[in-house]
This record gives structure tokens, C-alpha cells and sequence, in this order.
């Protein structure tokens, strides 16, 4: 971080949050403001316009939906809004909305998403009610002005979230166009996972004299970097809960530390893995000290394989016999990444770090990756067969270590007799069967479905209706290429412009995706340097639109 004056242990009450506010977070089970919430909350309140550096996953949008909330008079009844936030996709919208609500709700904000899609009537009739924050996409808040249907002369705060998103989909000039309708007295934030010169040009020409804060700009130092195996799965949120089971069940951990985010998850999640047979405690930021030494006596007994606990509650804990770190969250900054996986692999012992991630917030992993310079691979979930012969494996390994204990001359009076009218091996596999499925290996479990992670989070092409032709296989790497429907780009352009000048044809080149504002192709990984490298030297349909791969790789780094 840029600004890095606030200590670590700052509250949400210390940034000078109002009480309705500090309360509704902690209702919430947030403990602690994360990284760029410290950071950008303060000048916020300050009223200074801010470029935030910061992807999905460090909890950007309560960074500037706090301070949005701070301003609302209590009882505010006027029809127009105070701010606007405009976002690059509707799930974008919906989700940033739903999230100002639950902030907002002591305060009885009004909260509004509008995209394009959704029947404008309902959008009209919520307008014409009041509303006090409006979360818009670019082109459907462009729609309404010109109807006349949405007046920003009230906005005091507009926020440009995912900006370089909403660039690369070609909403520049309808931002423009938005951002000449807002009075000149306002405070402007911008966030934006990347800092493309587009986006400086933009911050030029829109902020004044903004605040930056950056997230993950400090690379770890050496000789910090812990001995520790580092592994990610794509999970989505529905699933998580499920794939940590199967995850812990195959990894059979000795003791292992499981981070969530929120104090609510901490307990849901403690008590699902009872459920599951595993021995799990919840630590929580509230426990007391004599709580925790509880807690932590039964790890180190034994008595407990699991403890779930948030960032606030494992602090300063010092547990040796760690085996895994498990993050059910992504960290919400590289640095608190690394201070949790850090309490494995001390002491040169080496150890497994885990973290599951939505597929929203796979940019977060890749910051993550640039700080400790260190690679975290991306796995497939083990599926039920993986987890049966890991199951079998476990068996296996007991029964061994059985033998070599030697302790089993009390059990020939068992064997003895049955060897009479059976042979050894049946015996032998009758036993085992028996002493597997008193081990609790699970029977009934249930396949989780693999995540795909989408590489536009699945967020423009529902917007866009694109057209989706086959489904990627491994091995290809999406190319993204700034230009779709509304340039008149067809698919044998793509295919014309690919061929024409590269070593591809037709057949090699995979799905093609079109959507309004962009176009998505998959070719094979081995031809995409190449592919990119042609078409950015050429023209499609007479324009040059932004090629690069597409941020997340499919193909890549899996197993
Ligand atoms: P965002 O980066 O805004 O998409 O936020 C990512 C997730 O972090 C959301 O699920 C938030 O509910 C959660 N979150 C945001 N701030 C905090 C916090 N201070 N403590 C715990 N969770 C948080």
C-alpha cells in the first residue's frame, strides 16, 4: 500500500465510521477492516477522490460503499440519488447493490441496481419512488438519461468500479457521456484490478488530486517465502462448504488451521465439519484468553484435528504441530496470505497450504502469486474415486504400520478357526473391508460439479446474451479481443482474420464467443503468442481493437 499510516489493528469504529455502520458490519461477523479498507475508508470520509488498485476478494466495494453510506442524512426522503456506482456487468450490479443494502439497512438506504435486461419498468417505478444509491452499468444508466428517467444534478459520490473492466467492454464513451451529467463538485473513486494507461488517462482527466492505494505492491522479502506446498481449487460459493470436506477428507490432516472470512462462517463452517466426522473447534475474535488455551490444549492433544478461526482470532497463536493451512476464503491482501500460511512449514518441516477460491477472485490469486513469488497451483477438486482409493490408501498405510507394531497374537483365536474353513486371503480381505468401514470412509458422497472459472465471472455473457459455441477442452487459451456484435463482427471474421495470418486454419480454432462489446476465441495454448501477435498487427472489420489473452487460462497450470 501506497498510504500505509493506519496500524494493523485498526477497527471499523477507529477509521470513524458511524455506529449504524461499525454495527451493521458486526451483525455481519466482519471482525476487522481488511487491507484496502484501511487504507481507503479514511480519505473517503475526508471527501478525497481515490484510484484503488484492488481486485475482487480484498473487500473493495465496502472500501467505497461505507463512506457513500456515511453521507446519508438520517430519513432521507428526496427521489434523486447521492451516488452513483457504475459497474461493468449486472451480476456486478446486483451483488454491489445487494451488498450497499446490507450495509445501508439501519439507515434505511435506498438501493437501487439497474442493467440492461431487466424490464426498465421496474427500474422507472423504483426511481420515481426515491432512491439514494443507484448501481448501474454503463449502458442502461446512459439509457435512462436520455430518457430523462435518472438525474444525477444530487450526486455527490460516483464510483467507477472494475473500470478496466468496463473499459476493455468498449463502455468508455458511455461513461464519458455519464460523468459530463454529474456536477463537477463531486468526489470521484475509481478501482480498478489493473492501471492500464487507459485508466491513468482516465484518473487524469476525472480525479483530482486522488488518493492511491495499491494492494499487494509489497513483493515478500526473501527468506520469508515459508517451505510450505501451495495449492488452490476453483470452487464456487455454493460448493465450498462441500469441497473442503472432500479436500480434508483426502488430505487426512494431522492438525490443520482453516481461515474464514467472518465470524458467521467460522461457526456454520465448525459446525459442518462435525457433521462430518471431523473434530473441529471454532476460535473467534470474542473468546477470551483462558477460551483460546482451551482451544488450542485441544489441538495439541489431539482431542481436535481442526480449528476454524478468522485472521483476528488465530493471531498471535502459535501452534507447532501444524500440518495445513486452509484458506475457505481467499486472504483479502498478499501480505495477510502470507502471514497465514506462514504457521506451516516452520522450521523447515514443510507443509500444505490450501486455498479455495471463487472463480470471481481468481485475479486476488494471481496478485498473491506476484508478492511471494512463489507459484500456487491450481488443482481439480479429487472426485469420488480419488477420494475412495486416497480412502483405500489410508487403510492400507494403518494396517501396515498394524503389522509392524506386532502386537497381534491376541487376535489368532479369531483367525485360527477360520482358517480352518476359509482361505487366508478371505480372511484377510474380510478384515479389512471391516476395519475400512469403521474408519468412517464416507459411502454417500455426492460428485461436485467441476468449476469452470469463467473468465469473464460468467458476468458479460449473461449481460450480453453472447452465443456460446462448444466448451472449452484443456490444452487451449482464450484470446480476448475488444470488439464484438455492435462492430459487426461475425465469426468468420475471427476465423478470417486468425487465419489469414497465422500457421492456424479454421480447424485448429476452438469456440468463439461473440458478445455485444467483445469477442472471445479459443485457440490452442501452443499457437496463442503467435495468434495474439498476428491479430494485434492487424486490422478486424477496420478497427484495431485490445487483444490479450483472456485473464484466466483454463488450460493452465492444472493438473
Ligand atoms: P469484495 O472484494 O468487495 O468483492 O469483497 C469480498 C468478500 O469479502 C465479500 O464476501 C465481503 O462480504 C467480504 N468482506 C468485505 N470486507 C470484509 C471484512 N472487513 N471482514 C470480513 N469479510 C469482509
Amino acid at each position: 500500500m501506497t498510504t500505509n499510516a493506519r496500524d494493523d489493528t485498526s477497527t471499523f469504529a477507529d477509521l470513524g465510521l458511524r455506529p449504524e455502520l461499525v454495527n451493521a458490519l458486526s451483525a455481519l461477523g466482519y471482525e476487522e477492516p481488511t487491507p484496502v479498507q484501511r487504507e481507503a475508508i479514511p480519505p473517503l470520509l475526508d471527501g478525497r477522490d481515490l484510484l484503488g488498485q484492488a481486485p475482487t476478494g480484498t473487500g473493495k466495494t465496502a472500501a467505497f460503499a461505507l463512506p457513500v453510506l456515511q453521507r446519508l442524512p438520517a430519513g432521507r426522503a428526496d427521489r434523486e440519488p447521492i451516488a452513483l456506482v457504475l459497474v461493468p456487468t449486472r451480476e456486478l450490479a446486483v451483488q454491489v447493490s445487494e451488498a450497499i443494502h446490507r450495509y445501508g439497512h439501519a439507515l434505511g438506504a435506498r438501493v437501487l441496481p439497474i442493467y440492461g435486461g431487466q424490464p426498465i419498468g421496474r427500474q422507472l417505478n423504483a426511481l420515481e419512488r426515491g432512491v439514494d444509491v443507484v448501481v448501474a452499468t454503463p449502458g442502461r444508466a446512459l439509457d435512462h438519461l436520455v430518457r430523462g428517467t435518472l438525474a444525477l444534478h444530487g450526486v455527490q459520490v460516483v464510483v467507477l468500479d472494475e473500470a478496466d473492466e468496463m473499459l476493455d467492454m468498449g463502455f468508455s464513451e458511455d461513461i464519458e457521456a455519464i460523468l459530463k451529467e454529474i456536477p463537477e463538485q463531486r468526489q470521484t473513486v475509481l478501482f480498478s484490478a489493473t492501471i492500464p494507461p487507459r485508466i491513468d488517462l482516465m484518473t487524469r482527466s476525472h480525479l483530482r488530486n486522488p488518493v492511491r492505494i495499491e494492494i499487494g505492491r509489497e513483493a515478500a522479502a526473501p527468506g520469508e517465502a515459508p517451505l510450505v506446498r501451495q495449492r488452490a481449487y476453483i470452487v464456487p460459493a455454493p460448493h465450498k462448504a462441500a469441497a473442503l470436506g472432500r479436500v480434508l477428507d483426502v488430505e487426512a490432516p494431522e492438525a490443520a488451521l482453516v481461515f474464514c472470512r467472518r465470524r458467521v462462517e467460522v461457526d456454520e463452517l465448525t459446525e459442518t465439519l462435525n457433521g462430518r466426522g471431523y473434530r473441529a473447534e471454532a476460535l473467534h475474535g470474542g473468546m477470551d484468553q483462558q477460551q483460546r488455551d482451551r482451544v488450542m490444549g485441544r489441538l495439541r492433544s489431539g482431542a481436535a484435528d481442526l480449528i476454524v478461526a478468522t485472521d483476528v482470532a488465530a493471531r498471535g497463536l502459535d501452534i507447532g504441530e501444524l500440518t495445513h493451512v486452509v484458506n475457505y476464503d481467499v486472504p483479502s491482501s498478499p501480505e495477510s496470505y502470507v502471514h497465514r500460511i506462514g504457521r506451516v512449514g516452520r522450521a523447515g518441516r514443510g507443509g500444505v497450504a490450501i486455498t479455495l477460491v471463487q472463480p470471481r477472485e481468481h485475479r486476488l490469486l494471481k496478485a498473491i502469486e506476484r508478492v511471494t513469488k512463489q507459484p500456487i497451483v491450481v488443482e481439480k477438486l479429487p472426485t469420488i474415486a480419488d477420494l475412495r482409493a486416497r480412502q483405500l490408501e489410508l487403510t492400507r498405510a494403518a494396517l501396515h504400520e498394524s503389522i509392524l507394531e506386532d502386537e497381534l497374537d491376541r487376535f489368532r483365536v479369531v483367525v485360527e478357526p477360520l482358517a480352518e474353513e476359509f482361505d487366508l486371503m478371505d480372511i484377510a480381505l474380510a478384515a479389512v473391508k471391516l476395519a475400512h468401514e469403521a474408519s468412517g470412509a464416507a459411502a454417500d458422497e455426492e460428485e461436485i460439479p467441476e468449476a469452470r472459472p469463467a473468465p469473464d465471472d460468467g458476468r458479460q455473457r449473461a449481460e450480453r446474451g453472447a452465443q456460446r459455441a462448444r466448451t472449452a477442452p484443456g490444452g487451449v487459451t482464450r484470446v480476448f479481443i475488444g470488439a464484438g456484435r455492435t462492430s459487426g463482427i461475425r465469426p468468420q471474421d475471427v476465423v478470417g482474420a486468425i487465419a489469414g495470418e497465422s500457421r492456424l486454419s479454421g480447424r485448429d480454432i476452438g469456440a468463439i464467443e461473440i458478445a455485444d462489446r467483445f469477442t472471445l476465441v479459443e485457440v490452442p495454448d501452443s499457437a496463442a503468442d503467435e495468434v495474439i501477435a498476428a491479430l494485434r498487427g492487424s486490422t478486424i472489420k477496420g478497427r484495431k481493437p485490445t487483444v490479450r489473452r483472456e485473464r484466466y487460462e483454463p488450460g493452465a497450470r492444472r493438473r
